[in-house]
């Protein structure tokens, strides 16, 4: 997600950059360009309309134009704004689920079919299961779809959580209400209820859900959104806020190539937070949702605080902790580039990894150029470990003969060895020139 709107931000800021001394004209033009981009990414019109407004107005009240480094200011600024567009600001670093009521505390799943409901209902119900262990019961309301209380039931032998047992015949309401006395009496801390979706809004379906709403007083009504719907995602949710009221938003799918503009938008125009984000169809795909690091990524910063996190539930912490702190300092070899690429395989989605990484918006047609695959990642893996260690500690030293002799017992090519030093140096350069910007201070809310 966010990968075009994040080059073209990139490509405008870069050439606002280079100017050095800004002229107010420079700025409106670029203010522009980042209007057109966030349309074009499909932010919702009143929405870029206001965040460019308020940029505008900032840049004029910080008097831009006469400091220093007029450019940094610009990209700061329009930081700032996309990170309040995104729900966040001073002291709000990830809203995530709120839990804080009495046990058992309901929490509505709503959203339209195919959406990913049921899929995070499991995730949230494994998340709270394993992390925050609290006992979690599970119940489908959907009594449209034949099969969906048997999908629910399996998630939940998956994760690890109890689901209500099935009764056939009996009405949502029925479900919901057997739900909540099953988890009073057996002392449960969540439940989780899914509603039925439909495949668009109707009436009927709104009745419903807001019937289920009434009768179980939900603490959380998180309504699931599809990334990949674009503005649909938007009007969606304007709906489902009017007509049931929704206290949180779950978008997913995205680890597609959704252009992001809903999520930017989502605030303005339900009120309600972003909560969680679901990047894949794997139970452990669900991530909170940081404003501050989603503008740092939407604006080519990386989101080296996500990566790492990731990286620290699958990989051990130590190592996890290092790895970090020297990709920050800029001293990142090939040695851990290859202990990163190991791990790349178990965190699963690689172009979510790679969205993560610091100034992919430069690397992204590189990357899409070298078709980056799992039969790739191996061997590259290869290509490392026929190094010797001194080559992996210092790559420089990597000349013609090496470069054959580390091909041949990769079982590879030369230009195969070339391609992968050539992106490790294009990945550390970026890690430093990173590195430079955060010591300057800049956009420090992007790093989180
Ligand atoms: P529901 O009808 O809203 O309950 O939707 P489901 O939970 O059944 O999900 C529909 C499809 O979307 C399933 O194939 C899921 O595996 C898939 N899915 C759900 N969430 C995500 C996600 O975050 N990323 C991807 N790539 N697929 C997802």
């Amino acid at each position: 997600m966010f990968e075009a709107l994040s080059s073209r931000l990139n490509g405008v800021f870069d050439k606002l950059r280079r100017r050095g001394a800004l002229s107010e004209a420079d700025v409106n033009e670029a203010l522009r360009e980042v209007r057109i981009a966030l349309l074009e990414a499909d932010v919702a019109l009143p929405v870029a309309r206001d965040l460019i407004n308020k940029v505008r107005e900032r840049a004029v009240g910080a008097e831009v134009i006469r400091s220093v480094s007029p450019a940094q200011q610009v990209i700061k600024i329009v930081n700032d704004a996309l990170v309040e567009a995104l729900g966040g600001g001073e002291g709000i670093e990830a809203p995530g689920l709120d839990l804080n009521a009495p046990a058992p505390v309901p929490i509505l799943m709503v959203g339209l079919q195919g959406s990913g409901k049921t899929t995070t209902s499991g995730k949230i119900a494994l998340r709270l299961r394993t992390r925050e262990k609290k006992k979690v019961l599970l119940a489908s309301l959907d009594v449209q779809r034949p099969a969906a209380q048997l999908q629910l039931q399996t998630l939940a032998n998956q994760t690890g959580v109890t689901s209500l047992p099935i009764i056939p015949g009996q009405t949502p309401l029925e479900i919901a209400a057997r739900a909540m006395d099953t988890a009073r009496r057996e002392l449960y801390d969540v439940v989780i209820l899914d509603t039925a979706g439909r495949l668009s809004i109707d009436d009927a379906l709104m009745d419903e859900v807001a019937a289920v709403k009434a009768a179980t007083r939900p603490h959380q009504t998180l309504l699931v959104v599809d990334a990949m719907t674009g503005q649909d995602a938007v009007n969606t949710a304007r709906n489902f806020q009017d007509r049931v009221g929704v206290n949180g938003i779950v978008m997913t799918r995205v680890d597609g190539d959704a252009r992001g503009g809903a999520a930017l938008s989502m605030r303005a125009v339900t009120g309600a937070p972003i909560r969680l984000l679901g990047a894949g169809e794997k139970l452990d795909a669900l991530e909170d949702f940081h404003p501050s690091r989603i503008a740092g990524r939407i604006l080519g910063m990386g989101d080296i605080v996500s990566l790492v996190e990731r990286a620290a539930e699958t990989i051990d912490r130590d190592e996890a902790e290092k790895l970090a702190a020297k990709m920050q300092k800029g001293q990142f070899d090939l040695e851990d580039f290859a202990s990163q690429l190991k791990q790349v395989g178990k965190m699963g989605n690689l172009s979510g990894i790679l969205g993560m990484l610091p100034g992919l918006g430069a690397m992204k047609d590189k990357i899409a150029n070298a078709k980056i695959d799992d039969g790739m990642i191996g061997r590259q893996a290869a290509i490392i470990s026929s190094m010797t260690r001194k080559e992996r500690k210092n790559p420089d030293i990597i000349k013609a003969s090496r470069k054959k002799r580390i091909a041949t017992g990769a079982g590879v090519t030369v230009q195969d060895v070339n391609r992968l030093l050539k992106q490790f140096d294009d990945m550390s350069a970026m890690m430093k020139r990173m590195n430079k910007l955060g010591q300057k201070g800049l956009m420090r809310g992007g790093l989180g």
